[in-house]
């Protein structure tokens, strides 16, 4: 590579401090200098508010049980390559997992326990109380902080990346304002040239487009637009996963979740007389939609959702974050069914890759919700996308280390269209408003 003009020089930059980007430096070889970054704090990701669990495939047993389950859900239109894969790999993933820290919930025994989901046909899913996603990430953050050759920079923002006729060359990227991305001390608030053998995009999904969204705000689609603009392949952008249970709150803001594993454990759904309508396990898709036919019938902004079978004990240890947020709102679970209402939650679209996360670009990968590679079809299966994440993320590290680095041989780009970020971002935002369709104010 031709380093003349560059600002700064990576092995990999790995774009996204999620468990796929986390998973992904991690699994680099420690000899490749990686620079890893986020556009906000590194533990505001959707990974650290997961909640319900992450699945396994219990036993070989499991494996037929599993597959049929993920393709059940996806309406049969997931790779089956790809979810074969991601089941063969789950007991290795959840094994490194452990060996790294994250702590399972487990039985008086120290056996493992299991939790069910919508649409699961047998409970297969390991968590964390209700925060299963933080306790992954925040082991993964701190596994991140610990190795010298992987370099952290939060509150920087993915511009763009650059590339020759044949390979990903780098990334674009500024700090902020308040922090901006200093070299060597200096700090001129310039858009910043980082030539890299590899780039990873693990930015995420498209939440922060939606007015109710179970995401981040700020996780807005970026590395999608970029793609777009750069011929490189997207595939099922339309496919968006809404979630059946948020809390219902009539204020802005993210939209706070009730983890499909209450209702795994006994929670019911019920109508404006108290009367249930829908079987509450089905896949998601079906279940969301027969609760906004239900609140058309009843003329309410919301159905309810009824923790009481469940008990005071699972209540109080299995979602001691949920019962918590909903007093705070000024709803006792323990008494009361509390208004939940469909909200955006997941993409299972985006950029296309296949199986070890190589885009249409070489030395351009992408791994995580921002991808698509096919496991989730049209409609994902609860607790797959931790998984499905480090899976991915794992074998796109292995094919950065063993693939022949194709040589760019262009030039630093111009940063001078990046310095209007503003303009940049909100034009990122309305293509992939269109090419998603159908963001209306009211999901
Ligand atoms: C409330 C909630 C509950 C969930 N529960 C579960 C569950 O129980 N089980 C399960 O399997 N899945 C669950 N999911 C889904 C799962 O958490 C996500 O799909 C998964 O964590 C995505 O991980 P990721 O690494 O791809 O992206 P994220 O964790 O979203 O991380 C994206 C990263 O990209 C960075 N980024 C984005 N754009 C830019 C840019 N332009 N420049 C720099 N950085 C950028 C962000 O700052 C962030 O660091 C849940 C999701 C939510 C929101």
């Amino acid at each position: 590579m031709d380093l003349v003009g560059m600002d700064e020089f990576y092995d990999v930059v790995v774009v996204g401090t999620g468990v796929a980007g986390l998973y992904c430096a991690l699994s680099l070889p420690s000899r490749y200098r990686v620079l890893l970054l986020s556009k906000e704090k590194a533990d505001e990701s959707d990974s650290f508010l997961a909640q319900g669990g992450i699945c396994m495939q219990r036993g070989e047993d499991d494996y037929r049980p599993y597959f049929d389950d993920t393709m059940r859900a996806g309406h049969y239109e997931s790779d089956r390559e790809a979810v074969d894969l991601m089941i063969r790999s789950s007991n290795m993933i959840i094994r490194d997992l452990i060996r790294r820290g994250v702590r399972f919930e487990r039985d008086r025994a120290g056996a493992l326990c299991f939790t069910r989901e919508g649409a699961h046909s047998r409970a297969r899913i390991l968590f964390h109380e209700d925060v299963t996603g933080k306790e992954i990430a925040q082991t993964l953050l701190d596994a991140v902080c610990r190795c010298p050759n992987i370099e952290l920079r939060e509150g920087v923002t993915l511009l763009d990346f650059f590339h020759d006729a044949d390979a990903c060359g780098g990334v674009i990227v500024s700090g902020t304002d308040e922090n901006p991305y200093s070299i060597g001390g200096e700090e001129d608030g310039e858009p910043r040239v980082i030539g890299a053998g590899a780039v990873v995009l693990a930015c995420g999904g498209i939440g922060g487009l939606y007015e109710h969204s179970t995401n981040f705000p700020h996780i807005t689609g970026d590395a999608i637009a970029m793609a777009l603009r750069h011929g490189v392949a997207c595939e099922h952008l339309d496919y968006v996963q809404i979630h059946p249970t948020t809390l219902y709150s009539g204020g802005p803001g993210r939209r706070f979740l009730i983890s499909e594993s209450v209702r795994g454990e006994g929670a019911v759904l019920l109508d404006r007389d108290g009367r249930r309508f829908i079987d509450e396990l089905q896949p998601r898709d079906v279940v969301s939609a027969a609760i906004r036919r239900q609140m058309e019938k009843d003329g309410t902004a919301h159905v309810w959702e009824d923790m009481r079978p469940l008990g005071e004990d699972v209540l109080r240890q299995h979602f001691p974050n949920i019962s918590r947020h909903c007093e705070e709102a000024g709803y006792d679970p323990l008494r009361e069914p509390v208004p939940v209402v469909p909200a955006q939650h997941y993409f299972m679209g985006g950029i296309k890759v296949d199986l070890s996360g190589r885009t249409n670009l070489p030395r351009l990968y992408a791994c995580g919700e921002t991808c698509c590679n096919g496991v989730h079809g049209r409609n994902r299966l609860a607790s797959n996308s931790l998984l499905e994440s480090l899976v991915f993320a794992q074998r796109a590290a292995d094919d950065i280390m063993f693939a022949e680095p194709p040589d760019f041989r262009g030039s630093r780009p111009d940063v001078a269209p990046y310095r209007e970020k503003e303009a940049l971002f909100a034009a990122y935002r309305d293509e992939v408003r269109r090419a998603v369709g159908g963001i209306g104010a009211s999901t």
